[in-house]
């Protein structure tokens, strides 16, 4: 979903893990209700398991002005304050060229271009990480259904959300 990564190198470079074992990208339900229970929630995604992927580690930790002082409006506000910036308007989304996406915020590379795709979201998004350790998610329940929030694992900046529409290999949608 929406990310705000620094597009900085145009050189190809593999993808490091191309795809995940089938444990470590899990997706079950949360709960097990009653199954005579009606649901009114919204049928998205309950419960992503990326048991492999671990929690921040804030290697790169900064005050709340230094963050500002560094970064744009839009990019401490979706960053360090888990923003998104309106669809259809970033840089990014509709960028078709070979490169790694970095952290606007530490430079960390996130994300490769070879696995970048059009989800029609007006987001950049992309079928899987860079590395595994590059990112962290947690449970964000903020909204209507459970989601899972995707942050960069050295600065701790959020860079989205992953869902389970995704394409194959890996059906995830970060
Ligand atoms: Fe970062």
């Amino acid at each position: 979903a929406a990310t705000a990564p620094e597009l900085t190198s145009t050189t190809r470079r593999p993808a490091a893990t191309m795809h995940r074992s089938s444990t470590s990208a899990a997706i079950r339900s949360s709960e097990s209700r009653p199954a005579s229970s009606v649901s009114t929630r919204v049928p998205t995604l309950t419960t992503i398991r990326l048991a492999a992927e671990p929690a921040v580690a804030a290697v790169v930790v900064k005050t709340d002005d230094e963050w500002r002082r560094q970064l744009t409006p839009l990019q401490y506000q979706v960053l360090r304050q888990k923003g998104t910036e309106r669809a259809f308007t970033g840089r990014y989304w509709d960028r078709r060229e070979e490169g790694t996406y970095r952290c606007a915020g530490c430079g960390t590379a996130l994300f490769s271009s070879t696995a970048k795709f059009d989800s029609g979201t007006g987001w950049p998004s992309f079928w899987q990480p860079i590395a595994e350790d590059a990112i962290a998610s947690e449970p964000d329940d903020s909204l209507f259904a459970r989601r899972i929030e995707v942050l960069c694992r050295r600065c701790g900046g959020h860079l989205g959300h992953v869902f389970d529409d995704g394409p194959p290999p890996t059906g995830l949608r970060y």
